[in-house]
């Protein structure tokens, strides 16, 4: 079923500008989304996944449809309201108001996702009608774009009912089954971290999906220009030099063999942002290296996690202390 038609938007130059870099990922992504596939983003936390798929509703055309909350196309409706052919207001809504966030997380239901009976409505209308039906948040990205973060913490029982959904384009809720339109774009993100408490997806629900890797930026470069971007500027100089460095320690820890989480992009934002504080506390028109340094622990220590060989001997704190010592002492050594 094509749903969405990308053909032409691709062709022509960079469809996905919010995205610095990472051009093997857009190219997947392009390649998937032309041919309606639905995607599933793995990447560690803070890589743009959000902004990736913000991105993929802007580039969807106007609609023109009914102002009934569930952008419902006159000869196809799909919430109770529209189905009773009830005469509706038009309106014309933008690709980036037709995306849906779903957050995965273990308490997430099945109903908060694609809608309940209710009992009363039914025992009235009978329970196939649609009088009886809420619709769940799902519906709201009809002709739009379904974000469904870490679909892997969410629980077994509604991973399955996605998986009906995605399949038959039908769910069963309670003892009645509804047909769910699967008029949307569908993409999911999970997180390869084994840190957090997270399901297993399983095996035929990940059938389902093409999956696009993404990772932290190619280069220092485009993460400069990320976080110079996206992190909120006060009037204080930030010297190139102090922000390579810095940007260049938080890289270096990412490969780092005693690590089990790295530091995302967001950690690199942070500490743009805190140096420039404590300069400007401190009464400086500039950020100096000790501004960085003041700032590491705070944003940091945190968003990292040793390895548990590692921890037995040393907390994140003195791992970082010790790690930007070395840091400096490569750097040194580099410049002579
Ligand atoms: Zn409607």
């Amino acid at each position: 079923m094509v749903v969405h038609d990308f053909s032409k938007v691709f062709l022509n130059g960079d469809a996905f500008t919010d995205i610095i870099g990472l051009e093997h990922t857009k190219k997947q992504l392009k390649s998937a989304l032309l041919v309606n596939r639905h995607v599933l983003i793995m990447g560690p936390p803070g890589v743009g996944k959000t902004t990736l798929a913000k991105n993929i509703a802007r580039l969807l055309p106007d609609l023109s449809c009914h102002d009934c909350g569930f952008n419902c196309l006159p000869d196809k409706p799909v919430c109770p309201q529209c189905m009773t052919g009830k005469k509706q207001q038009r309106k014309t809504v933008k690709g980036s108001d037709r995306f849906v966030r779903i957050q995965g997380s273990p308490d997430l239901t099945v109903e908060d996702v694609l809608g309940d009976i209710d009992p009363i409505k039914a025992l009235t209308f009978g329970p196939t009608s649609f009088e009886a039906f809420s619709p769940g948040k799902i519906f709201r990205a009809n002709n739009g774009v379904v974000f469904f973060d870490e679909i892997n913490r969410a629980p077994e029982k509604l991973q399955n009912a996605l998986l009906q959904v995605l399949e038959e384009g039908k769910a069963t809720l309670g003892a009645y089954t509804v047909d769910i339109p699967t008029n949307f774009i569908f993409v999911a993100t999970a997180n390869p971290s084994k840190s957090t408490t997270t399901e297993e997806l399983a095996d035929v629900l990940l059938d389902r999906f093409d999956i696009i890797h993404m990772r932290y930026p190619d280069t220092a470069g485009d993460e400069i220009t990320i976080v110079t971007a996206k992190g909120k500027k006060i009037p204080v100089e930030f010297p190139a030099e102090l922000l390579n460095r810095a940007i260049g320690f938080v890289r270096t820890l990412r490969t780092h063999k005693d690590l089990l989480r790295a530091p995302s992009v967001r950690c690199s934002i942070g500490l743009y942002e805190r140096a420039q504080a404590n300069a400007y506390l401190a009464q400086r028109k500039h950020v100096t290296l000790e501004d960085i340094t003041d700032a590491f622990i705070s944003v940091l220590s945190h968003r990292i996690q040793l390895k548990p060989a590692v921890s037995y001997t040393k907390s994140t704190e003195e791992f970082v202390k010790e790690e930007i010592k070395a840091f400096d002492a490569r750097q040194r050594g580099g410049c002579l």
